[in-house]
């Protein structure tokens, strides 16, 4: 499964802000756009003005690498939404947002996509009890993920409780949490307003149906 294995930062510090892919790092003073918010490279010190497809361009790789999606993935993600009824650039993002991986890091377990990402390869979780480890599955209403029983037992799950726990503060509207059986339902198809995530879905659509 192909996967982006550079260095984290250097997406950030490319697309000028903040994508949150290493966890709690995201949050203190050594995140690299605090640091240092230049474009990596020799000629990165200068921002250049971009051009309309420099725009749209910047766009779509800023929701590849928030989300942690390669290009081939990415445009599947976008035909498919592309055919759906409604609004294309929305029915992408809440495409997205149900893949398996982000469901799983938006619940509380993980501290970052990328950490969730690879709990779910390693076969920790069931979907409505049946093991499920492709962190592209994109769920449904009513699906049920839950942490296997033979990974209840890990300590790195132990320490996940607490998290899930201050996840639930701030959890999407359509996902509930029960922390102590460690399940995550998804109760409702996300809305674009759910999404916290600053993009102008409208570019991608753009540079796409060129
Ligand atoms: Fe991005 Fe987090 Fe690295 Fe900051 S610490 S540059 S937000 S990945």
């Amino acid at each position: 499964m192909a996967r982006y294995t550079g260095p984290v930062c250097r997406q950030c510090r490319r697309e000028g802000v903040k994508l949150f892919l290493k966890g709690d790092r995201c949050f203190t003073e050594k995140c690299a756009i605090q640091r240092r918010n230049t474009i990596p490279g020799q000629h990165g010190m200068g921002r250049k003005m971009a051009k309309e497809y420099g725009f749209q361009l910047r766009e779509k790789q800023k929701a590849k690498r928030y989300y942690g999606i390669l290009e081939n993935q990415f445009r599947n993600y976008f035909e498919t939404a592309d055919r759906k009824e409604g609004v294309t650039g929305e029915n992408l993002l809440t495409m997205i947002e149900r893949r398996l991986d982000n469901v799983v890091y938006r619940a509380g377990f993980g501290e970052s996509r990328r950490e969730a990402r690879q709990m779910v390869r390693h076969g920790h979780f069931a979907i409505n009890g049946k093991k499920a480890d492709i962190p592209s599955i994109i769920l449904k209403v009513g699906d049920e993920i839950s942490l296997r029983d033979r990974s209840k037992g890990l300590k790195r799950f132990e320490e996940c409780a607490a998290e899930l726990e201050a996840a639930s503060a701030n959890l999407p509207k359509w996902l509930s949490v029960d922390v102590s059986k460690f399940t995550v339902t998804v109760t409702a198809l996300p809305q674009r307003e759910d999404i916290d995530f600053e993009i102008e879905e409208h570019l991608i659509v753009e540079l796409y149906s060129k």
